[in-house]
């Protein structure tokens, strides 16, 4: 089956996941077809936001969205980008609404876990998600 509009959520942290899914996605997404890339940046506690400097979150933010297009241009893929705050499976079953995503990829866990543990991101997507999703081992 031939996707339309394909979501990948990638952890920064672990951006060496990212072109696994990357290279699925070129081969499951229809010509013309919708590619999202997304990050979700967590929101700090309170008590530790007081602490920082104010332009701390739009920093992070700009920082995500340089690193993320880099990576995205690197795979030479034409792809929207998007950051967003919050918790990552939130984010991600938000933003595959929105965009009418027909598959989510998403990788089982960081890299180097076990290979038959399902991390907590991606346990939460597969159980909530209203799309099909596709988890990379
Ligand atoms: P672990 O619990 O081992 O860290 P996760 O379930 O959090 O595993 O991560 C698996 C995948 O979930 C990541 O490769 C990525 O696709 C997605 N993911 C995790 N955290 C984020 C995040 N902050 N933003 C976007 N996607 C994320």
């Amino acid at each position: 089956m031939i996707h339309e509009s394909i979501l990948i959520p990638v952890d920064l942290a672990h951006p060496e996941a990212a072109s696994v899914m990357f290279d699925r996605a070129r081969a499951l997404l229809r010509p013309g077809g919708r590619l999202t890339v997304l990050h979700a940046v967590p929101d700090l506690a309170p008590h530790v936001t007081m602490e920082m400097p104010d332009d701390f979150l739009p920093e992070a933010l700009r920082k995500a969205d340089d690193t993320l297009r880099a990576l995205v241009a690197d795979a030479g893929l034409d792809a929207d980008i998007r950051i967003l705050t919050g918790q990552a499976p939130r984010a991600i079953l938000d933003t595959a609404d929105q965009v009418r995503a027909d598959l989510i990829l998403i990788a089982s866990h960081r890299p180097g876990l076990s290979d038959y543990l399902l991390g907590s991101t991606a346990a939460r997507v597969v159980r909530h998600a209203t799309c099909s999703v596709l988890v990379i081992r």
